[in-house]
């Protein structure tokens, strides 16, 4: 169905529940005040003109007119473009540009960085770009006012024509790998893998729904928000950008059932000092992805955060994202070693990435998916749309993959951060979660570095956990000793205080490798 039409029914279901709260600014709204909110804006938005298919960029970071504008541009048939909020001026204009944003709604700035000077800068250039709103201004004020002049017959009227196979968001991948690309779904896309991610962890309206994750990214807005307000579920929001001490804090005053992020985010949020005095009772469940899930997190996680049912999902932007999912009554094997069972109505093969011949299960290969999820494309770049998604309409993802003989997945890593050393394949997910259990090391990462000898080394960044501390690259290789293969041991080792990022949460291999001037040590 569609967003809009979906959003209705929850509304009519359980208006009096809580459907989204604002933790920083106290500011809440049950499902009948959101329904009409949302209704307030697309009307808005309708009343300046804007058609169906038409392209609204929204750039801030998680706060509640995110949330209402994903609804609103979807009740009317736009196309929301999920727009950096850590992009400067050169990426903004080249967003704009790629996905012809005629309405731009922003927020003022994060982070040092003015908003209203970088669209200024850009704007000469970007000529579909007809108006921009700032969001907590006399613009968004009027924008909503400009409602009155469109009546719920018209709303009602535009919300007819659309189909659930309407182009509903371009939103762009991490950039983890490269530049960033902009897959086009449509409601169909991510309506249903909201609903089955939330329907894997068991939502219902009594849950409430803790999300530190963008709302820029999939996981905030598709695993979050649509997997929450499609079964009734309450979102909070505990800070415009991921921040441990606000996660943990709006868990216990909400009362929140449900806890996101990625690893790293759990890592910060565990290794809080005074960690042990927030009350997480109310957590039931939880979930962990977009980058391995290391086996030790998990344990703490379940044993130390009350997620006992916490699930793991693996997926990528251009499958809506999610593909597989751990299950709530997964043993900590599965949910430590595995990313979990395809999702209903999804298929997966393994192929060889040269060949692309299908590979018997247990063979590390290819992970190639298909179902509703498939993205429709990357906009407007159809070239690179048929590189990833084959005329059988299979998705090729990059990653590699094990499929095992009970239906379980399992992620070797991205073909692109495979190491081979001496003619060796070497994994470096393996190398990092035997280090994670190292007692020195808080995080770390493995990745490849070029060398005259084997080709390529295997060269560990590792955060310490007490800064003050030393760890050598002797002590490194004396740990690895007759407990990891040679030809796997790290020849190289960096500490570092942090790890470059995207704004999903997800380290930047590319620029571990790039930032490395190498020599041993
Ligand atoms: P880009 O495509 O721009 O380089 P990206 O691939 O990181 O960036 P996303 O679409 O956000 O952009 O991320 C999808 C990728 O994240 C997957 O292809 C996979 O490599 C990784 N990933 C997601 N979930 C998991 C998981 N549970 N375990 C391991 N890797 C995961
Ligand atoms: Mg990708």
């Amino acid at each position: 169905d569609t967003i809009g039409r979906n959003l209705d029914r929850a509304v009519a279901a359980h208006p009096d529940r809580d459907a989204l709260v604002d933790v920083p600014s106290g500011r809440r709204w049950t499902y009948a005040q959101f329904g009409a909110a949302v209704d307030e804006l697309a009307r808005g938005l309708l009343a300046r003109g804007v058609l169906k298919g038409d392209r609204v960029g929204i750039w801030a970071v998680n706060c509640p007119e995110w949330v209402l504008v994903q609804y609103a541009t979807a009740r009317i048939g736009a196309v929301m473009v999920n727009i950096n909020p850590a992009y400067r001026a050169h990426e903004l204009e080249f967003v704009l540009k790629q996905a012809g944003v005629s309405i731009l709604i922003a927020s003022t700035g994060h982070k040092g960085s003015d908003y209203r000077a970088l669209v200024r800068q850009v704007r000469e250039r970007c000529p579909e770009l007809r108006e921009t709103v700032f969001i907590g201004d006399h613009g968004w004020d009027a924008l909503t006012a400009g409602a009155a002049a469109i009546t719920v017959e018209q709303l009602d009227a535009r919300q007819a024509e659309l189909s659930c196979d309407d182009p509903v968001n371009i939103q762009y991948t991490s950039g983890t790998t490269g530049f960033p690309k902009g897959a086009t779904l449509s409601h169909h896309n991510i309506l249903n893998n909201g609903f089955w991610v939330g329907e894997t962890v068991g939502y219902t309206e009594q849950d409430r729904v803790c999300l530190p994750v963008p709302f820029y990214h999939c996981f905030g807005m598709v695993m979050g928000n649509l997997g929450a307000t499609s079964h009734g579920a309450c979102i909070v929001i505990p800070a415009p950008s991921f921040d441990p001490v606000a996660t943990l804090h709006a868990v216990e005053r909400e009362r929140c059932t449900s806890l996101y992020g990625v690893p790293t985010m759990f890592i910060a949020e565990l290794n809080l000092a005074d960690f042990a005095t927030y009350d997480l009772s109310s957590l039931r469940t939880g979930i962990m992805a977009g980058s391995p899930c290391p086996a030790e997190v998990m344990k703490r996680v379940v044993a130390e955060m009350h997620m006992a049912e916490v699930s793991i999902c693996y997926g990528m932007t251009e499958t809506s994202p999610v593909s597989t999912q751990t299950r709530r009554d997964d043993d900590l094997e599965r949910r430590t070693g595995t990313v979990g069972r395809v999702l209903p109505h999804i298929e997966v093969k393994v192929v060889d990435p040269v060949s692309g011949v299908t590979l018997p299960r247990g063979e590390p290969g290819e992970l190639c998916t298909r179902g509703y999820s498939v993205m429709l494309g990357y906009w407007d770049e159809p070239e690179k749309t048929a590189e990833v998604i084959d005329p059988g309409r299979w998705m090729h993802t990059g990653d590699l993959a094990v499929l095992r003989e009970d239906d379980y997945v399992q992620i070797v890593g991205r073909i692109k951060d495979m190491i081979i050393r001496g003619g060796e394949n070497v994994y470096p997910r393996e190398i990092e979660e035997f280090l994670y259990a190292h007692p020195k090391i808080a995080d770390v990462q493995v990745v490849g570095v070029p060398d005259e000898r084997y080709g390529e080394e295997v060269l560990a960044c590792v955060i310490l956990r007490d800064p003050g501390d030393v760890l050598t690259l002797e002590e490194l290789r004396a740990y690895c000793h007759d407990r990891l293969a040679h030809y796997k041991t790290p020849t190289r080792l960096r500490i570092l205080d942090a790890f470059p990022m995207t704004v999903s949460g997800k380290v930047r291999k590319i620029e571990l490798r790039e930032g490395y001037g190498g020599g041993a040590g």
